[in-house]
C-alpha cells in the first residue's frame, strides 16, 4: 500500500476511517472515477473488520431490516439497506470467489478468514485509485468555501466532500475515538450521548456470592427486560459477571438500573414440572431435580440460593413452588454495569440522523458533508447487521459524492 505524497491536488472526497464504512464509500466513489483520499491514524485499515466474527466476519445478515437497528430515528436506516442490501454484498464476495456460509438465522460468515473480506475492499479500492494517507493524526477540519480543508500531522489536504466514517467508541485499543462525534458538533450536528452496546454485563459479588464460580457454564436461556424485548440464545457466565450472545443482545436496551430476567430453561414450565414431581417423585428435593436439569455447578448454585434447600417437593407449599419457578423461569438480575468501550462490539447513540439525508447520509446544514457506518445513531443487533450497515451507508455515500474538480476551492490554512 503506497502513501500519498504530501503535495496532493485538491480531491473530490476525502474520507476519514478506513474502517467497513470508509471502505465501501471510498471503492464505490472511486469506481465512479471520483479522486478519493482516505485518512486513518492507524497504520492499517480495516482492523476491526479482521477481528470481526472471531476473524471469520459475520458481514451480513440476509434478514436486515430496520427492526434490528436501535436508533432515535428508526426508519431512516431503511432507505440505505434497501439501496445496497445483504445480496450486493455478497455478489461482491462471489465476484471474488470468497467463500462463506450460514451460520444461524441468516448470519453469514467467511469460511476461512475476515482477512480476505479486508483484502478484496483495499485490492479493489487501490485498483479504483484510491489513495490512503495511514498512520496520520487529524489535527482539525474546516470549512474552506465550499469544500473542507482536513489538516493533520502528514499534511493539509483540501477536498470537495468529507466523509466522516470513524466509527463508535468501542475497542479504543483498535484505534476507536470520539472524533466523528467532535466533528458532527462542529458542524452544529446534534450527537446522542454515546454508550457501549452488545457488551458484557458485571455483576457485583455482594448482590451475587460466589456467581464467579460458574464461570466458564454456557448454556440456552431466554433474555428479556420488562417482557418488552427478549433474546433466546447461549448464556455465558464470566468470570465479572454474565456474556453470551442473549447478554450482548439485551445489553444494547439496559440502562443502568434496570434489572433482567433470565429464563434458565426456556423450554420448560418449572412450576408445572414441580407441581408434577410433587405427587410423582414427593422424596426428592429441589436443587436434586435441578441436577438433572441445569449445568451441575449452575443447578448447586441456584439450590443454595433457595429458602428451603433441603424440604423433600411434597413438602413445598404452592407459593414455594411459585418462588422456585421464578428462580429458574424468571430470575431476576440487577447487573451492577457493563464491561465498558473495552469489550463493546459496538457503540450506540451516535450523531442524530435528523438532519442527515437517509438516500446520501449527507448533511442538511452543510453541504459536503457526510456521516456513515457507526459514528451514527443507527446500532445494529448482534448477527452481521452492524458491518451490514456500514457496508449500505458507505455505499450510499459513495455513489451521492459528486466531483468538484472542475470548481477546486482554495487553501488558505493558516
Ligand atoms: C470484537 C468485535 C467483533 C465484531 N464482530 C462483528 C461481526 O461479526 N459482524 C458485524 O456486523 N459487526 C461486528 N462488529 C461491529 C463492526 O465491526 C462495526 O460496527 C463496524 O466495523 C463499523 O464500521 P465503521 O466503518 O463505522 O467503523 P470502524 O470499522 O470502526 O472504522 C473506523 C475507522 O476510523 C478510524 N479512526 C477513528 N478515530 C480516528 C481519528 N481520530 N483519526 C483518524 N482515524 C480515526 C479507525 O482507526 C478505524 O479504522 C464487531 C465489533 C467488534 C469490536
Amino acid at each position: 500500500m503506497t502513501h500519498h505524497a504530501k503535495s496532493s491536488p485538491p480531491w473530490d472526497a476525502i474520507i476519514i476511517g478506513a474502517g467497513a464504512s470508509g471502505l465501501m464509500c471510498a471503492l464505490e466513489a472511486a469506481q465512479r472515477g471520483l479522486r478519493v483520499l482516505v485518512v486513518d491514524h492507524s497504520p492499517k485499515p480495516g482492523r476491526k473488520i479482521l477481528i470481526s466474527g472471531g476473524g471469520r466476519c459475520n458481514f451480513t445478515n440476509l434478514h436486515s431490516s430496520m427492526d434490528n437497528y436501535l436508533s432515535h430515528n428508526p426508519k431512516f436506516c431503511l432507505s440505505a439497506l434497501h439501496a445496497f442490501t445483504p445480496w450486493d454484498f455478497i455478489a461482491l464476495l462471489e465476484q471474488h470467489h470468497i467463500a462463506f456460509s450460514e451460520k444461524k438465522e441468516g448470519q453469514l460468515f467467511c469460511d476461512n478468514s475476515a482477512r480476505q473480506v479486508v483484502q478484496l475492499l483495499v485490492d479493489q479500492c487501490e485498483r479504483s485509485g484510491v489513495k490512503w494517507q495511514l498512520a496520520c493524526q487529524v489535527n482539525g477540519v474546516k470549512r474552506q468555501g465550499e469544500g473542507f480543508l482536513v489538516a493533520t500531522n502528514q499534511g493539509t489536504y483540501l477536498s470537495g466532500a468529507l466523509v466522516v466514517a470513524t466509527g463508535g467508541r468501542s475497542f479504543p485499543k483498535l484505534g476507536a475515538t470520539g472524533l466523528g462525534y467532535t466533528l458532527a458538533k462542529q458542524f452544529g450536528h446534534a450527537v446522542h450521548p454515546p454508550q457501549p452496546a452488545l457488551v458484557p454485563f458485571t455483576l457485583e459479588e455482594k448482590s451475587y456470592p460466589q456467581l464467579n464460580a460458574l464461570a466458564g457454564i454456557s448454556l440456552d436461556v431466554i433474555v428479556s427486560l420488562d417482557e418488552e424485548i427478549s433474546f433466546q440464545e447461549a448464556l455465558l457466565f464470566t468470570h465479572r459477571g454474565l456474556s453470551g450472545p442473549a447478554i450482548l443482545q439485551i445489553s444494547s436496551y439496559w440502562q443502568s438500573g434496570r434489572s433482567i430476567q433470565i429464563n434458565l430453561l426456556p423450554h420448560l414450565s418449572f412450576f408445572d414440572h414441580l407441581i408434577a414431581q410433587k405427587s410423582h417423585n414427593p422424596k426428592q428435593s429441589v436443587p436434586s431435580l435441578l441436577n438433572t436439569l441445569l449445568p451441575r455447578r449452575l443447578a448447586q448454585w441456584i439450590g443454595q440460593q433457595g429458602e428451603h434447600p433441603h424440604k423433600r417437593i411434597g413438602e413445598l407449599s404452592k407459593q414455594q413452588i411459585q418462588q422456585w419457578a421464578d428462580r429458574v423461569n424468571r430470575w431476576q438480575i440487577t447487573p451492577g454495569g457493563t464491561e465498558g468501550y473495552r469489550t463493546a462490539e459496538v457503540t450506540k447513540g451516535g450523531v442524530d440522523t435528523a438532519e442527515l439525508s437517509s438516500k446520501t447520509m449527507e448533511s442538511r446544514r452543510v453541504a459536503g458533508l457526510y456521516f456513515i457506518g457507526e459514528v451514527l445513531d443507527v446500532t445494529g443487533q448482534l448477527g452481521g447487521f452492524n458491518l451490514q450497515w456500514a457496508w449500505s451507508s458507505g455505499w450510499a455515500a459513495g455513489k451521492a459524492l459528486r466531483s468538484v474538480v472542475a470548481n477546486p476551492p482554495q487553501p488558505s490554512y493558516s
